[in-house]
């Protein structure tokens, strides 16, 4: 079977035809009507998005042997004349050159345009058109020869310079754009492309599910060639109707349910469901960069949802996902987690090790600090317990606020009030609820001794736990050293990350030791090698030394191993936080 492919057939032939760029056709259809065609122009934009198109266009119009004919719009081609259907189809032509000058011969074309731009165009009204595409390979030598032409340009001949980044340019051209006349071309927007999708399956007879254009839509990113080439691609790959699971398929992407799936284990603070989703997406050979792209587009989904608004320009399997979990999410929670995959990107898409930079990602969110509706404390903190049940948990706030009240815009992180214990118990949850029963505060507000301390101290760390798994996870690393006055000694493993994550949650700890305790203890810590550690027995002492003997083991491999390096820090911030 041959195939012209899609992208070429439905290549436009008229500035009428170019795609969202109307103010680019406009321009250059008068510029020709008037006679009042520039010697240079330099065309901008990203790739795909019709820039080669409009400068063959354009030379078309210049040359077209029907210009001016009763048929064909004033500026424009005919586009089925000899000199335009070879320019269009871009086989061999004295007039129109076009020169890639990303390749050597690119470069060698430019040095030698001086002499070629001295002969006249075959006819005596054609136009020499020289299209010159990613502009920004020219060398400053290639420059400084066309500026040379273009201090004295020769009549009837025209440069088009093509480039996807004219800030690459800026310098060494400098002297050449200050006489060009410059288009910037748009991203095509994902309706547009749409749009044109189904003109094309439809003049193709090729059936397809408009979920599966929305996809490609969604993938081509602002491309309209990219968006062709995709349905090309996904057409070829089996028979009968495109529909979505074959462009997926075809295209690597993955579902929009797996996002889903990951916003519900994040909305339900899963962390632990991390790694095994993680390891699913890698056996099922996705792709990570794709894997994080739509990760991007689910959480803008996500975010326009969270705040009142309709998505637009994703799949209805996305706007679905979205709805289902929106009102889990606070915005101020998508706007970090926002925040943190733009941090996370560039690891993911340059690292060796991509998947540690993703995993790494998807803990902190599952481990994110939620945020706390400040109107929904402030309830809680005015009215009587009885007639606030949905009073958040900051273990568990995420799907508390209700959406009414999330929505008035004035959020808080961590809003729980701190340290002073509240009139009100916003913190801890509700009276009775399930907590072991020796795990009541004993109330006498008399301070522990070292041996109660010591015997009471597992209770502490399961109070901590019920609220920040993390910080009791590093009071793994700790243990009580003794007890001056109302003040507890800890003990830590000889690991700043342990010592520093635990200084910084000195208020957790404190909070914890009141629990239990009932009365307000304050902490300090002690490197696991000064000699406190003798309170504790030999077993804890060998304790100590395997966790400093991990410390130690942690820092060299951090020091080998970039990635992990991110991912310790990454784990560290949520510690630390
Ligand atoms: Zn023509």
């Amino acid at each position: 079977m041959t195939h012209t492919a899609l992208a070429r057939k439905y290549r436009p032939t008229r500035f009428a035809d170019l795609i969202a760029q109307d103010h680019v056709a406009t321009g250059l259809r008068g510029a020709v009507a008037k006679q009042r065609v520039g010697h240079a122009y330099l065309l901008t934009g990203p790739r795909g998005v019709g820039k080669t198109t409009a400068a063959r266009v354009l030379a078309m119009a210049l040359n077209c042997e029907r210009r001016g004919a009763a048929d064909v719009p004033e500026g424009e081609p005919c586009g089925s004349c000899d000199a335009c259907r070879r320019i269009w189809s871009g086989s061999a032509n004295l007039d129109v050159v076009e020169i890639d000058a990303a390749s050597n011969r690119g470069v060698d074309d430019a040095r030698d345009l001086r002499e070629r731009a001295m002969y006249a165009a075959s006819s005596p009204d054609g136009y020499k058109v020289y299209i010159i595409d990613e502009a920004h390979m020219l060398t400053r030598e290639a420059w400084n020869a066309l500026l040379k032409i273009l201090e004295e340009p020769p009549p009837r001949v025209v440069f088009v310079f093509a480039t996807t980044e004219p800030h690459k340019i800026a310098n060494t051209a400098a002297p050449v754009l200050s006489r060009v006349q410059r288009f910037d071309f748009r991203r095509i927007g994902p309706g547009v492309i749409l749009e044109r999708l189904r003109y094309v399956t439809t003049q193709e007879q090729v059936p397809a599910e408009d979920e599966a254009l929305q996809l490609i839509a969604r993938v081509a990113a602002g491309g309209m060639r990219d968006a062709l080439s995709l349905l090309d691609q996904a057409v070829a790959f089996g028979d009968g109707t495109v529909t979505a699971a074959r462009v997926r398929e075809s295209l690597g992407l993955i579902a929009d349910e797996t996002y889903g799936e990951l916003l519900t284990f994040v909305a339900d603070r899963r962390p632990a469901d991390v790694f095994p989703f993680v390891a699913r997406l890698v056996d099922a050979g996705a792709d990570l960069g794709e894997f994080v792209n739509g990760l991007g587009d689910a959480l803008r989904a996500l975010m326009v949802r969270v705040l009142g608004g309709t998505p637009e320009g994703v799949t209805d399997s996305l706007r679905t996902t979205v709805d289902a979990c929106a009102d889990r999410f606070a915005a101020g929670d998508v706007l970090r987690m926002l925040h943190l995959l733009q941090e996370a990107e560039t690891g993911v898409r340059r690292s060796a090790n991509a998947r540690l930079h993703v995993e790494s990602l998807l803990l902190r969110f599952a481990m994110l600090d939620r945020t706390v509706d400040l109107q929904a404390v402030l309830t809680a903190l005015g009215e009587p317990a009885g007639q606030t049940p949905a009073v958040p948990e900051p273990a568990d706030e995420i799907g508390s606020p209700p959406p009414r009240r999330a929505r008035r815009g004035e959020v808080l992180r961590d809003a729980v009030p701190p340290p002073a214990p509240p009139p009100v118990r916003v913190t801890a949850p509700a009276p009775g609820a399930a907590r072991p029963a020796g795990s009541r505060p004993k109330g006498d507000g008399t301070p522990p001794d070292t041996a109660q301390l010591t015997a009471r101290w597992p209770e502490v760390v399961e109070a901590i736990r019920a609220r920040r798994p993390l910080v009791a996870a590093a009071l793994d690393h700790a243990v009580p050293a003794g007890i001056d006055g109302t003040v507890v000694a800890l003990g830590v493993a000889e690991s700043d990350v342990h010592v520093e994550g635990l200084e910084r949650n000195r208020a957790e700890v404190e909070k914890g030791l009141a629990e239990v305790f009932g009365t307000r203890l304050s902490v300090t810590y002690r490197g696991a090698a000064e000699p406190a550690s003798a309170a504790a027995g030999p077993p804890e002492s060998k304790r100590l030394d395997q966790h400093s003997d991990r410390g130690e083991r942690l820092k060299a491999y951090r020091a080998k191993d970039q990635a992990l390096d991110a991912m310790a820090d990454a784990l560290d911030l949520e510690l630390l936080d």
